[in-house]
């Protein structure tokens, strides 16, 4: 037997026990007539104690030799401790050793297995497994777990099943860059890695499937921006026979469900907002609603007074930043510089004091006078005492521009907190998006979509306008949901794909299996993804999703612990058909 008890078990009701313990060296203190060691595993820390008085020369001596991160195992007497330490559920107690046995010895790790360690990323990424040694590392991967146990128990309880779907796939145009995997079997073939399970699951609803998920991990080889991951893992939905009301009433009551059983948190009925709506105050379309500042719109109040800057734009739009009236010239001075800069490219900023005592001060006094000034901060909502920023140009860029503003206000303030959870539903977005270099529509949200009813019409005269059944959740303004009550008969589907451009043929080619499927009784169906990787990351009160993954890769795609990916050998290349060298011509 390894152990009788773990190293987190250990506590006063087990006094004068004798016990068994494995696991890892944490630290070892030596004061000569005794050693102190803190013995690690997964659940804790126990400290074993040696002494000159009680302990036999021989196990001194070992002592002696020991080293960090070696593995042991000891038997001995859970004993009171001196000196308690109340931070550990084991910190009353401690273990006099009467045996102890090196399991296996270890080089001194590269960086400190401490919950704050002096190891750089790079390196702890090269010895992960030394790194997952760490408590909040550890943590992380534990959470995730329960997260994921929670998602199952839920939906099992709601009736759906868990299907499994292929991993060697096909190709398709659409979406983010594949994957491609060669065929040995078939020359010059290739396998494409799933992007998400999309067809996979409208399939099971053909099939009658009913209500489907899984956890599953999904592959898309883009240019990696800041913490994204080639692979990564959703909480993939699909079900029939329901309307986007029944989507959004489930997948709420998952996402509470989620928040309940792991934060303990109880969250309201969840707000809505139209992707309209969303981008006209918020200037985008996963808004942080943790806290105000929503966009008020001034062209009525602002233009045709004299200020040339405001009057031929197409928006004027403000925010009021609360408390911030007491920002002196060189603070608001820093803010216009950091909009002026190229990763948010705004020309400047026009700002307003509204003072404690409810007069103004601002950079346009010349052309506005108080009451005008009051009138713009009722429109944004402000309480004096705080700063309106106002913004103007087309109107995308400004709103999108504003909202960055907007989001870095809110972080110096302290208003992004990471244990207040703010969920929202953003509906109604549009079908199509225009794509200025290709010159032509891409599906938003993907090619199943279906058109809201309402706007079918709009399909052959105005495509941009059209809005479609496509929802997102966002989450402390981050997107961690999103789906789409999708197209069911093969004469919608084959529209859809002739307005991205796709000829009958292509579309036959490569979506043809799907709309056969369609000619065989396939129900009104619908669903949703969940982003399973920053749902944790964000539930855990952080951003950052390589945190929460056992083995991550890096920002160029590459497992630094395994070096991967590498060159494979010739024998293997000539296998999958593969000629590497380049051809003259
Ligand atoms: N397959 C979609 C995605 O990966 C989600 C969905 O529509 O269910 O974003």
């Amino acid at each position: 037997m390894y152990r009788s008890h773990t190293c987190g078990a250990l506590s006063i009701n087990n006094l004068n026990q004798k016990v068994t313990l494995s696991g890892w060296i944490q630290k070892i203190r030596d004061k000569g007539f005794v050693s102190w060691i803190d013995l690690r595993d997964r659940y804790g820390v126990t400290q074993l104690v040696f002494d000159t008085e009680r302990t036999p020369e021989s196990l001194l001596k070992t002592v002696q030799n020991l080293g960090r991160e070696y593995v042991i195992q000891i038997s001995g007497t859970v004993i009171e401790r001196e000196s308690k330490n109340p931070n550990i559920p084991t910190g009353e107690i401690e273990v006099l050793v009467a045996n102890l046995t090196v399991l296996n010895t270890a080089k001194t790790p590269p960086f400190t297995i401490e919950d704050k360690t002096d190891g750089g990323e790079d390196l702890r990424m090269k010895y992960r497994y030394l790194d997952i040694r760490r408590n909040p590392v550890k943590q992380n991967l534990i959470f995730r777990s329960q997260v994921a146990i929670a998602v199952r128990n839920y939906l099992s309880g709601q009736g759906f099943i868990e299907v499994e779907t292929p991993y060697l796939i096909k190709s398709t145009p659409e979406g983010a860059r594949d994957f491609v995997v060669p065929s040995r079997m078939n020359e010059g073939q290739f396998y494409a890695l799933p992007q998400s399970p999309q067809t996979f699951k409208q399939l099971l609803m053909v099939a009658g499937m009913d209500k489907y998920f899984q956890i599953v991990r999904c592959f898309r080889d883009e240019d990696l921006r800041a913490d994204r991951q080639p692979e990564f893992t959703q909480i993939d939905c699909e079900m029939a026979f329901v309307t986007q009301e029944d989507i959004l009433e489930t997948f709420e009551g998952l996402t509470k469900h989620i928040l309940h059983h792991t934060k303990g948190i109880t969250v309201e009925k969840f707000p809505r907002i139209t992707y309209a709506d969303a981008i006209k105050k918020y200037g985008n379309d996963k808004p942080d609603i943790r806290f105000g500042m929503a966009f008020g719109e001034l062209n009525a109040l602002a233009q045709g007074k004299g200020f040339q800057v405001f009057d031929n734009q197409e928006l004027i739009v403000g925010i009021a930043a609360p408390g911030l009236a007491d920002y002196t010239r060189k603070e608001i001075d820093a803010l216009i510089d950091w909009v002026k800069r190229p990763q948010v490219g705004a020309g400047g900023l026009v700002w307003v004091r509204y003072n404690h005592d409810g007069t103004f001060k601002s950079s346009v006094d010349k052309f506005f006078n108080e009451e005008t000034l009051l009138a713009w901060a009722q429109a944004l909502q402000a309480q004096p005492g705080d700063l309106l920023l106002v913004m103007a140009g087309s109107a995308d860029k400004t709103r999108s521009q504003l909202s960055a503003l907007r989001m870095e206000l809110a972080n110096r303030l302290g208003l992004r907190k990471a244990d207040t959870f703010a969920p929202l539903w953003v509906t109604d977005f549009p079908l199509l998006e225009w794509d200025e270099e290709s010159k032509r529509y891409h599906a938003m949200h993907h090619p199943f979509t279906s058109p809201k009813p309402d706007d079918m019409h709009l399909l052959d005269t105005d495509p941009g306008k059209v809005r479609a059944n496509a929802y997102d959740l966002v989450l402390n303004g981050n997107e961690i949901g999103g789906g789409s009550i999708r197209i069911h008969d093969k004469k919608t589907q084959q529209k859809m794909f002739s307005l991205l451009g796709f000829s009958d043929a292509q579309a036959k080619a490569q979506f043809g299996f799907l709309m056969d499927a369609f000619e065989y009784g396939a129900p009104p169906h619908g669903g949703i993804a969940f982003g399973f990787d920053r749902l944790v990351a964000i539930l855990g009160g952080q951003e950052t999703i390589r945190d929460f993954i056992a083995f991550p890769k890096n920002n160029a795609g590459r497992d630094v612990m395994i070096d991967a990916p590498s060159t494979i050998a010739q024998e293997q290349l000539e296998e999958l058909h593969i000629n590497l060298t380049k051809s003259e011509d």
